[in-house]
């Protein structure tokens, strides 16, 4: 077993190597531009097209609904910028999580400089919004409503199609940032109802660089476009497109459709083991439902055993306090904090995240020196 042991998939995950094996063509002799209409041109532009099909295959929509961006940031920012500047019945006001990834949060906060406004919804002690909240929050000029489908922290589950329903009953758009979800659970936009949903390719297996806007088409939903240029995408979001990233995200995505359930019971199997032991432990408290959570995710705050102090004791695992994001923040994760835990309690909190390449002997690893290392920080700090 190599250490550090990565248990840290939802910062971001190795590329499988199938993947691999599908971009390398595109980095060497196949380099046409999709644009182009001669034979080279043709080429990639098959290969787009092949990797669109695949990418709206795993989730229920079709590939024109496919806008490419350079990742999920991106495409947050497509989705709240774009719906918010292509309003033209003089909506203005937006609903949120405050469990939301910031790049949800920041471009709302953006917004709320420019004149709209926001309602940013508080969560449940278990992580999961109140259905009746998020309806009592929807207003007459209410244009947006984003709510993640899978939490990056804590790997909680929303009630998307409950709140898409309210949300089209009141005629508000509903954007769904879903980077944490493919090969976790099942997606269907259509079962789920929503209008818009933002993916991306680092967190399944996939490159980095490369994320998708899902934009239903039917009944169209109007976006103005944040990257303009050459007029690529029907004009949705210019730039040539990559085709080596767009092939990767294809055949990430066709793994994950492929082998997703299979692979979500194996690593079940082995989180459970994690909690198991681990919350065993006095004082060792799980963050976020386990009922409507995926497989792949434990966040435990410790009490008495020093934040910073417990991380830097585990150096042979590469697991993170909160999210990579909020760690460059350096605060405690407002996620944590969301859920009504303290701040020392959201400082003292691992999120413990797995999947492909996670095997047993790890978690077996990892629950030991999990273990050791709460007892000798609480030795250390209070013999
Ligand atoms: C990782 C992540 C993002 C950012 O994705 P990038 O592709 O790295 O820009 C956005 N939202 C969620 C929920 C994420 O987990």
């Amino acid at each position: 077993m190599k250490t550090p042991v990565y248990l840290d998939y939802a910062a971001t995950t190795p590329v499988d190597p199938r993947v691999v094996e599908a971009m390398l063509p595109w980095l060497g002799g196949r380099f046409g531009n999709p644009a182009s209409s001669h034979a080279f041109g043709r080429d990639a532009e098959l290969a787009v097209v092949a990797a669109a099909r695949q990418v709206a295959g795993l989730i229920g929509a079709t590939p024109d609904e496919i806008v490419w961006t350079s990742g999920a940031t991106e495409a947050n920012n497509l989705a709240i910028f774009g719906a918010a500047r292509a309003a033209r019945d003089g909506r203005k006001h937006l609903v949120t999580l405050v469990t939301e990834h910031r790049a949800v949060l920041d471009p709302i906060a953006q917004l709320v400089r420019e004149g709209f406004g926001a309602t940013v919804l508080d969560v449940k002690a278990d992580g999961l919004v109140d259905p009746a909240v998020f309806r009592a929050a929807l207003r007459p000029d209410t244009l947006l409503a984003s709510v993640m489908l899978v939490n990056n922290e804590i790997g909680v589950i929303q009630p998307i199609s409950e709140l898409a329903a309210i949300a089209r009953e009141r005629g508000v758009l509903f954007h769904c940032d879903a980077a944490q979800a493919p090969g976790k659970l099942p997606i269907d936009v259509r079962a789920l109802g929503i209008d818009l949903m933002t993916l991306t390719a680092h967190k399944t297996y996939g490159p980095k660089g490369i994320g998708v806007l899902y934009v239903r088409s039917k009944p169209r939903v109007p976006i103005a476009a944040q990257i303009v240029g050459g007029g690529q995408q029907h004009g949705r979001r210019s730039g040539t497109l990559p085709v080596h990233q767009i092939v990767g995200i294809g055949e990430a995505f066709r793994i994950a459709g492929e082998e997703g359930a299979a692979e979500a019971a194996r690593v079940r199997a082995l989180r459970d083991t994690l909690r198991d032991r681990l919350c065993g432990i006095p004082g060792v408290h799980a963050n976020g439902s386990f009922e409507h959570r995926i497989a792949h995710n434990l966040n435990i705050s410790v009490e008495r055993a020093g934040g910073e102090a417990l991380i830097a004791a585990l150096s042979d695992l590469a697991i993170s306090t909160g999210s990579a994001c909020s760690a460059a923040h350096a605060e405690p994760s407002h996620v944590i904090r969301a859920l009504g835990r303290s701040v020392e309690l959201a400082d003292a909190s691992l999120r413990i995240t797995l999947g492909r390449w996670t095997t047993r002997e790890d978690v077996e690893f990892a629950s030991g020196r999990i273990a050791e290392a709460i007892a000798r920080r609480r030795q250390d700090l209070y013999q």
